[in-house]
């Protein structure tokens, strides 16, 4: 079943969520128990893919074939219950690695997510940018030199490229910059430069096919969501299939925020 086909479907599925595979929690075993307590129809594991750097959250290559055996042997438990699917979060580093490579393309995965979460220094070396807001405001200060909108417009080119070079079916929380960018300039997402950047990753977006999603791990603790509320109208008014997604690093966060995100996302659509 394709994704754009199960967030039409239903509303009980997670198609992000993390493992002892990459910088998640708990094993998929348990994830996956967890998932079924909640009641999840289709239940996806996206670990954070190898990349071409070092990265303590990322997974190594010569895990990707225990990762992808142990999600099949889950898929058999489940079968029936619970459809267990087999993805991965793929970041886009450059346009020499992304979720367009090769290596990406041939894995014998339900679906790809596509994220950023490095943006390249001038120089060209990735930098991670997610995370922490205090190891993200070292960086800033000494590898981006306080240059705050160019690492937000890097970003956001770093996301526009990647969907242009596409083969992936899922946007991972396209504005996450947003996070960190936001506490070091609380007024950034006011600015029109940077209303202009999500309208240009919208409109590649539309017609690409890819399912935009909704991620909602920071809810619980800073009421946000990625993408904002403030573009929700943006991406319905230009007809992105949108899924709902935790993108949950513990077991007990599987479903954390998606019933609030659902509840706004039917308030803006009816
Ligand atoms: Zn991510
Ligand atoms: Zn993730």
């Amino acid at each position: 079943m394709k994704i754009e086909d199960i967030i039409k479907a239903t509303d009980r599925y997670n198609l992000h969520s993390h493992t002892q595979f990459c910088d998640g929690r708990f094993p998929m075993e348990e994830m996956a128990v967890s998932a079924a307590e909640c009641r999840m129809l289709y239940y996806g594991f996206s670990p954070h893919s190898p990349i071409c750097c070092d990265s303590p959250c990322n997974m190594s290559r010569g895990d990707v074939p225990v990762y992808i055996d142990e999600a099949a042997r889950l898929r058999e438990v489940y079968s029936g219950r619970m459809e267990v699917l087999t993805s991965m979060e793929i970041d886009f580093i450059s346009p020499d690695f992304g979720p367009h490579i090769d290596y990406f393309q041939k894995l014998p995965l339900d679906y790809r997510i596509g994220s950023v979460h490095f943006v390249p220094t001038r120089e060209g070396v990735p930098v991670d940018c997610d995370g922490r807001y205090e190891r993200f405001a070292g960086y800033l200060k000494e590898v981006f030199h306080g240059d705050l909108r160019y690492v937000v417009e890097k970003y956001f080119e770093q996301v526009l490229v990647m969907l242009e070079r596409g083969s992936f079916e899922m946007l991972g929380h396209l504005d996450k910059i947003a996070g960190n960018a936001s506490q070091a300039d609380p007024e950034i997402e006011s600015q029109g430069w940077y209303e202009a950047l999500i309208d240009d990753v919208i409109s590649h977006a539309v017609g690409s096919g890819v399912v935009v999603e909704i991620n909602t791990k920071a809810y619980e603790e800073k009421k946000r969501f990625f993408p904002a509320e403030r573009w929700w109208h943006k991406l319905i008014s230009a007809g992105v299939p949108l899924a709902i997604n935790s993108d949950a690093h513990y077991r007990d966060r599987i479903d954390s925020g998606r019933s609030q995100a659902l509840a706004l996302l039917n308030s803006k659509t009816m």
